[in-house]
């Protein structure tokens, strides 16, 4: 895995980008939302839809920054049926400190055409709609989440994006978060990234001790949470399931599902870092 490169500065992403994001910052008070960002209720009403008729079809999939987390990674290599290690390698880039400095994200890495087209754009829509990324079913709503570790727990906020570009404000159908996020079947990847959150949560803190940044320690937490495939074969080579108490059902379920063994990812790294975790050691 070509892990580490091809990194790059996320201050010198194009000024005139497309930005389809999850929001995850720190913040007390609402307050400490960014300046002139106020959040919609849950039973709040927007006016929005999006279908090919609309004569901006398609324009927000080019051009455009795109962070994917470590759910949006399985779930594209599962429907595109290649390797956790093919998909990262063919469709993403390594970006350094966009969250924090101890743990690199990743982006959609564009077509080299020249407008910049997502690779999955076909010439009818999104090739990989089905299991397309967490930031194509939320907008044009951006989602938020307080992972302010002093108050336990977290809380998440939507807020309505506003681009030019994009007419769908102007088609005649009314949802709120909640109808949205059932309708675009948000629920999955918002419960797999509030995982993520609480996992990353742990990357900021440092915890490569004196190997730094890029160590075996930060490459083996890499592979756990991108790399799920290798990280099977991982698991399965140390017997890594059978050094902690799992109830039976639950090691099944870990070795027939990559959403589970994910979980389990997660856990088994806090542990190895040190973290609190819900594992128990045999
Ligand atoms: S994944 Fe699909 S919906 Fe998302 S930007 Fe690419 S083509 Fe568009
Ligand atoms: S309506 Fe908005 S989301 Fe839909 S294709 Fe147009 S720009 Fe994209």
């Amino acid at each position: 895995m070509q892990y580490g490169a091809p990194a790059s500065n996320p201050d010198q992403l194009c000024c005139d980008a497309k930005h389809f994001s999850q929001l995850t910052f720190m913040m007390k008070t609402i307050k400490d939302f960014p300046e002139g960002m106020v959040p919609l209720s849950k039973k709040e009403q927007f006016q929005f839809k999006c279908h090919p008729g609309v004569d901006c079809y398609m324009t927000c999939c080019r051009n455009v920054d795109m962070f994917l987390y470590p759910y949006d990674i399985l779930r594209l290599k599962n429907f595109l049926q290649i390797s956790s290690q093919q998909c990262i390698e063919n469709y993403v880039r390594l970006v350094q400190g966009a969250a924090h400095p101890y743990f690199p994200s990743l982006m959609l890495r564009l077509s080299d055409d020249a407008e910049k087209s997502c690779p999955f754009l076909g010439d009818e829509g999104c090739n990989v709609y089905k299991d397309r990324p967490s930031a194509c079913r939320t907008y044009p709503l951006e989602r938020a989440v307080d992972r302010n570790p002093e108050k336990g727990a977290e809380s998440e906020f939507y807020f309505m994006t506003s681009h030019d570009y994009c007419h769908g404000h102007g088609e005649d159908k009314n949802f709120t978060v909640k109808k949205w996020v059932r309708d675009q079947r948000l629920d999955e990847y918002n419960l797999m990234e509030e995982l993520w959150t609480k996992m990353d949560t742990v990357f900021s803190t440092n915890p490569w001790g004196g190997e730094g940044s890029g160590g075996p320690k930060q490459q083996m937490a890499f592979t756990a949470c991108y790399d799920i495939d290798n990280f099977r074969l991982m698991v399965a080579e140390h017997s890594l399931l059978d050094r902690f108490s799992i109830p039976r059902d639950q090691k099944r379920r870990i070795r027939e599902s990559d959403e589970e063994l994910l979980k389990f990812a997660y856990e088994w790294l806090k542990y190895f870092l040190g973290a609190p975790t819900s594992l128990l050691v045999k």
